[in-house]
């Protein structure tokens, strides 16, 4: 059995290990404040479910191992100032943008990119965290002990949020699913629809964004890249360099998931292109106490994280992928009563994309 690190035990970690059992894999998620020796093999390969890690006695580890499968990719996806220079480098469309320097002061920032902009921290935010509007021209100002540490954006007038996930092999060839609707609420990924049929037209466009990216960097595995639509065309939000939250439905719905998928990349098996099943939703499970009455919905595939909840936390998400839309949205009535009030908004919107 060949043995994988994970440097990471967070639900993306788990999900990893879930998937390589059945690929006679042996995944080891590694817990990154671990100050354990690992009995790490040269020959053993090490990837990462997080682009960014504390320095720790298990991170330095697995950090110096030779065997960090794109290791150069990290630090380069994980500083939003680097990320943005490169989708500009690659002449790849993304949200107009600036470095916010020591000098830099709010009133330049709207002159530069309008009246609503985005500071965003470079580096540590996840979830809508480590973001701040300036929404006042003349009246706001950069917080303190944001210069040098964020990235300014111009607030997008988007259509909508979508992601693509993709894959690639040690020997150059690319794979993706279907683009992936999602919607964030406050910044957090609340749910997702994939595929959808209105959405192939911009499939193409997606996959060769994505490919460029993968291809400049020798990426080995699963990336991810959300984009926001404007009209018939996609501008990218952001990249990242692991499986990721908005590909979590191809656990029901694709032959291959996105776990799995990566796991074959990394460990150099056979990886071909995933065939989708039908339309899948996912359901983001966000603050909320475990419920075992999830599991009488017809078709519902839950999977819970096993973390303490906390408000605006991840702590699971449930899967559904049903041939036919018309029981999705009972599924998804039947679900809505087991929820808190404030996922009205969620599944009514995620029935509002199944025909
Ligand atoms: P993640 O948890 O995916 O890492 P994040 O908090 O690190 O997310 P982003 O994905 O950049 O950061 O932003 C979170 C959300 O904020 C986006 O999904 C989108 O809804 C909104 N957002 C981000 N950038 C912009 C922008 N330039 N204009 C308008 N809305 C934006
Ligand atoms: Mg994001």
């Amino acid at each position: 059995m060949s043995r994988i690190w994970v440097l990471g035990a967070g639900q993306l970690g788990q999900m990893l290990k879930h998937a390589g059992m059945p690929l006679n894999l042996d995944i080891e998620p590694v817990d990154i404040e671990s100050e354990e020796i690992l009995p790490l093999q040269p020959h053993e390969q090490v990837t990462a479910e997080r682009e960014q890690w504390p320095d720790t006695a298990a991170t330095r580890q697995l950090a110096s191992h030779p065997a960090f499968v794109n290791l150069q990719t990290f630090p380069l996806l994980a500083d939003r100032y680097t990320q943005k220079s490169l989708l500009e480098d690659l002449s790849l469309a993304t949200a107009p943008w600036r470095l916010v320097e020591n000098d830099t002061d709010a009133l330049a920032l709207h002159e530069a990119l309008g009246e609503r902009v985005l500071l965003k921290r470079r580096t540590g935010g996840y979830d809508g965290r480590g973001q701040h509007w300036l929404r006042e021209p003349g009246q706001d100002a950069v917080p303190l002990g944001w210069h040098q540490e964020a990235i300014a954006e111009q607030a997008i007038d988007f259509d909508e949020e979508m992601s693509v996930v993709g894959m690639r092999t040690a020997d150059g060839h690319c794979f993706f699913y279907p683009l992936t609707l999602n919607l964030h609420v406050d910044g957090i990924l609340m749910g997702s629809v994939a595929p959808l049929a209105r959405l192939s037209h911009l499939q193409d466009e997606a996959e060769q964004m994505l490919a460029k990216i993968m291809n400049h960097l020798d990426y080995v595995g699963v990336m991810a890249m959300e984009c926001f639509r404007i009209g018939d065309h996609l501008l990218i939000n952001e990249l990242a360099p692991r499986v990721h939250n908005s590909g979590h439905w191809t656990q029901a719905g694709a032959n291959i998931s996105q776990f799995e998928a990566h796991l074959r990349a990394v460990a150099k098996l056979p990886l071909v292109a995933p065939t989708v099943k039908s339309t899948s939703v996912m359901v983001n499970l966000i603050g909320v106490d475990l419920n075992h009455d999830w599991l009488t919905v017809p078709g519902a595939e839950v999977y819970w994280y096993g973390k303490e909840v906390r408000p605006a936390r991840k702590v699971g998400h449930i899967n559904f992928c049903l041939p036919d839309s018309a029981v999705t949205k009972a599924a998804l009535d039947q679900l809505q009563r087991l929820l808190p009030v404030n996922y009205g908004e969620v599944l009514d919107w995620l029935r509002s994309q199944l025909h």
